[in-house]
């Protein structure tokens, strides 16, 4: 489903990622682990082509993201939910208008979206504050109802980045439950994160990333920071 091909990408001067190997099967559930400046989230900017690599390539599905054209960004972007540490809600939409706002700009109708929001909710556990704001929910549900929007547009891909950083461990551990169920249901998940501990209990595939590159890969793995 995705393939870097020794991808190496710059800033400037620095080389942030280094002749990066990857091959993602669909229906994965990978964790790339390292630490802060390691490189996770570059891997994951250059996949929706927030960044452009310098060398190798990318591919996803069909699409050569080496070749890929601006225009076809929101086809590409379609396959894709993406979930951030930084949750950015609507303050002023209830958990329903925020995941529909999803929908509606992705261009569903609001035949669709009537039907789908609340199975989405009830998907991520939040049924029970379909009608509440942001400000009166936890930092899990808010982060539950961030990834129900990512969802909303039936995404094969889900890429999460550092999704539990602002999360105590209760919370955190939900939303990688979260995580881990919708990789159950068919969508493939690449999760970066330097919570370690979180990690092993995940115990799917995991790839450690120092310096921008990968320095071990694990089939149900531990890992240790
Ligand atoms: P991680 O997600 O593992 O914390 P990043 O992919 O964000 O790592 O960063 C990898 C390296 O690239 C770091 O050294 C970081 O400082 C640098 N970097 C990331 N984004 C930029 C940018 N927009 N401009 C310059 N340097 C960047």
């Amino acid at each position: 489903m995705i393939e870097f091909k020794k991808v190496t990408k710059y800033y400037g001067n620095h080389k942030a990622l280094n002749n990066i190997n990857l091959h993602v099967k669909q229906g994965e559930f990978i964790s790339m682990v390292g630490m802060s400046g390691a490189g996770k989230s570059t891997m994951l900017k250059l996949l929706v082509g927030e960044e452009q690599l310098d060398d190798g390539s990318i591919l996803i599905d069909d699409i050569d993201m080496t070749k890929i054209r601006k225009s076809d960004l929101p086809y590409l972007r379609r396959k894709i939910g993406v979930v951030f540490q930084d949750i950015k809600l609507l303050p002023k939409r209830t958990a329903f208008e925020n995941v529909a706002f999803a929908m509606e700009v992705s261009g569903h109708t609001k035949e669709q979206i009537n039907k789908d929001v609340p199975r989405i909710l009830e998907l991520v556990g939040l049924t029970h504050k379909t009608h509440n704001f942001p400000h009166e929910m936890s930092g899990g549900e808010k982060q539950r109802v961030a990834i129900a929007r990512s969802l909303a547009h039936r995404p094969v891909l889900l890429l999460a980045d550092e999704p539990t950083g602002n999360l105590d461990e209760i919370n955190a551990a939900e939303v990688i439950d979260l995580l881990l169920k919708i990789n159950e249901l068919g969508t493939t998940v690449l999760l970066a994160t330097h919570a370690a501990d979180l990690v092993n209990k995940i115990k799917k595939r995991v790839i450690t990333i120092e310096g921008g590159q990968i320095t071990m890969e694990q089939e149900k793995g531990k890992y240790k920071l």
